[in-house]
């Protein structure tokens, strides 16, 4: 829910700047990304972060272990036989070997991180079982086994299947159930579930689910018990940060160390209460169990952190707009009774990133809303972030390379996408994470679990539309943030080409669109065509053989978005499951074979990967007679070497837990 994921649009025209972009193989690139002000912040935040950040990396060995089972086997084996084959580096084989190992370390395992699939290793089977050999590589299952697991395509094939009509807990490879059925899992927690309960924990969030001799029980995330030995180095950096945090940060810190040790949910809300309340502490940070986006049925969290610290200047922007979310949540086109009577606590800042961990490393989001559970959301807010120095960086690391010359078709279109898309995607993220999650209320007697697996996607859905809406209204020239609607007319344009075009380069031919906010977007654009299809709003334009979508009419269009927000949140706020899911499987789903190979074939013709992932800046303390004195960042610029340190110096779990 929580996390908004970068739209690539690449739209400006300037030269290239090779400096940003570390490396780049199959559909990744990897970006460094700066940290501005870290220098001029006062030591003891230096050291906050510092510590925070620390901390930040003992969890990644969790998130790979969460994605799959055999996926720290799997790594090491081939860190392993990268780090200590003596053979021809340039020979096919462990040329092929490198590129999957620098893709599993961008997807934290062997599925990629955004299709679910498994990776088709491009070395052989042969060859790597040689080197296992060879190098007597340590594997707690056989070689064989382990061959297999990696060569066999129909073995474990997606992370994360939520077809309809298959048992996605079966189908999905995430390491989140064993041995259990889809209705095994939902027995379980129907039955836990109490449904009266006004401050529902968030049941399942920080467990695995699992069937040992015939008994159904969760194996809970905590020092102590499952993955004890990196939750034990995760809460060792936070005490020093709890250390040198000064109130109310110290007292936040202090409780999430204790829902780590507790592994008790209600501890974890207790932790997020604090955390969301404290809006003045300069330095703050996500660190635990906090995003359900893959678990088939959206119950359990992976491992992620960020840290960061404010983004001062930029902040302005987000102060605004939450000073006018009363203005924003009474005007919304919804069935008033679904509107907030009292938007409380809605805050929102601009954020420097420092350190990125776990589900946010090398993948990150752009913007973070926080926490997840519904009533805590009601009765104490949420916290928004916009992530300035990642956009950025993405920003600088897309330039100039060709993508609006091919896909745009109308000059006035591009143009207004030169001249706003940052400032139209900036104020996207804020009104979607600022105001748009945080919006709305459910009717009495639905409790927020109704839409099940179609739940992540409508919620971004929600959002987006939120969004949507709002850019478009004079409101936000009135208040300051933007100069005309053409900021409206930039985004709306290049929205609609992304959800029902662009985007689709990121998908491989055949499949279908699965990722929430992948489905969002599609949702919200072929629905919009959909509905001003007789008006012509939205259309379809063929010219040298190449398709194009435009928008013919941008208040139309506004209104559609508006039509369509006042259904979607009616879907959440009763809970209307079937409603949900029609939507999502008659307009978000299946994508058009003939469309799909000619978008991507123009983009492939562009050279640009579809996916950006980050390395991480290093921090080191300064000494002086035994005393820190200040803390220094620095920039490196070899992702191989990074994953690598990380690997030698944080981790701390067992090749299978
Ligand atoms: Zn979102």
């Amino acid at each position: 829910m929580g996390f908004l994921a970068m739209a690539l649009t690449g739209c400006s025209e300037q030269p290239k700047e090779a400096a940003w972009v570390v490396d780049r193989f199959d559909d990744a690139k990897v970006i460094r990304y700066e940290v501005p002000e870290f220098e001029n912040l006062p030591l003891n935040e230096k050291l906050l972060v510092y510590y925070l950040a620390e901390s930040a990396k003992c969890g990644r060995d969790i998130l790979f272990d969460q994605n799959f089972k055999y996926n720290l086997t799997i790594r090491r084996a081939l860190e392993q036989i990268y780090t200590s084959y003596a053979g021809d580096k340039s020979a096919a084989d462990f040329v092929a070997m490198e590129k999957y190992l620098k893709k599993v370390w961008f997807a934290n395992g062997i599925h990629h991180h955004y299709s679910n699939d498994k990776f088709t290793p491009e070395f052989s089977r042969e060859w790597f079982a040689e080197q296992l050999v060879a190098l007597n590589v340590e594997s707690p299952i056989s070689h064989e086994e382990l061959c297999e697991v990696i060569f066999n395509p129909s073995l474990y094939a997606s992370r994360l299947n939520q077809s309809a009509g298959v048992d996605i807990i079966q189908a999905s490879a995430g390491n989140y159930y064993e041995g259990v059925t889809q209705a095994e899992v939902e027995a379980f927690y129907n039955k836990m579930i109490d449904k009266n309960d006004p401050c529902p924990i968030s049941y399942g969030l920080n467990s695995k689910l699992v069937k040992e001799d015939g008994k159904i029980f969760e194996k809970t995330y905590k020092i102590g018990g499952m993955y004890s030995a990196a939750l034990e180095q995760v809460v060792y950096w936070l005490e020093k940060a709890e250390s040198v945090a000064e109130e109310p940060l110290k007292t936040t810190i202090g409780l999430l160390i204790k829902y780590y040790r507790s592994g008790d949910l209600r501890d974890f809300d207790a932790f997020n209460i604090s955390w969301v309340k404290d809006t003045q502490s300069n330095v703050d940070f996500v660190n635990g169990f906090t995003e359900t986006y893959g678990d088939p049925l959206g119950m359990k969290a992976s491992w992620e952190s960020v840290v960061n610290f404010k983004d001062h200047a930029a902040c302005e922007r987000t102060r605004i707009i939450s000073e006018n979310a009363q203005w924003f949540e009474d005007h919304s086109p919804i069935n008033p009774a679904y509107r907030k009577p009292e938007v409380k606590g809605v805050s929102a800042k601009v954020i420097t990133v420092a350190m990125l961990g776990g589900d946010c490393y090398p993948t990150t989001p752009i913007g973070i809303n926080l926490p997840n559970a519904d009533w805590i959301r009601k009765e104490h807010g949420s916290k928004s972030v916009t992530i300035d120095n990642i956009t950025y960086a993405y920003k600088k690391a897309a330039q100039g390379n060709g993508f609006a010359e091919e896909f745009v078709l109308r000059d006035e279109d591009r143009e207004r996408m030169k001249e706003y898309g940052k400032l139209s995607d900036d104020l996207h993220t804020d009104l979607h994470e600022c105001l748009g999650h945080g919006s709305g209320q459910l009717a009495p007697g639905t409790t927020g679990n109704e839409l099940g697996s179609y739940s992540s996607a409508l919620e971004e859905t929600r959002a987006d539309l939120f969004a949507l809406y709002y850019l478009g209204d004079e409101k936000m020239i009135e208040i300051g943030l933007i100069p005309s609607l053409d900021v409206a007319k930039a985004q709306y344009a290049s929205y609609i080409m992304n959800g029902m075009m662009t985007q689709f380069s990121r998908i491989e031919l055949g499949k279908n669109v699965e990722q929430a906010h992948m489905r969002n977007r599609k949702l919200i654009s072929e629905w919009a065509y959909d509905l001003g299809r007789e008006e012509n709003v939205i259309e379809w334009v063929e010219k040298d053989g190449k398709r194009y979508i435009v928008v013919n009419d941008f208040d139309k269009l506004r209104a559609i978005f508006g039509v369509q927000l006042h259904e979607i949140q009616r879907i959440k706020s009763e809970g209307d499951f079937e409603a949900g899911k029609a939507l999502i499987e008659k307009f978000a789903v299946k994508i058009e074979p003939e469309l799909h190979k000619e978008v991507l074939e123009r983009y492939k013709a562009l050279n640009i990967e579809p996916y950006g992932g980050f390395v991480n800046p290093e921090y080191r303390l300064v000494e002086k007679d035994g005393e820190i004195v200040d803390v220094e960042v620095s920039y490196p610029a070899n992702y191989i070497e990074q994953h690598l340190l990380y690997s030698k110096n944080y981790s701390f779990l067992p090749s299978l837990n």
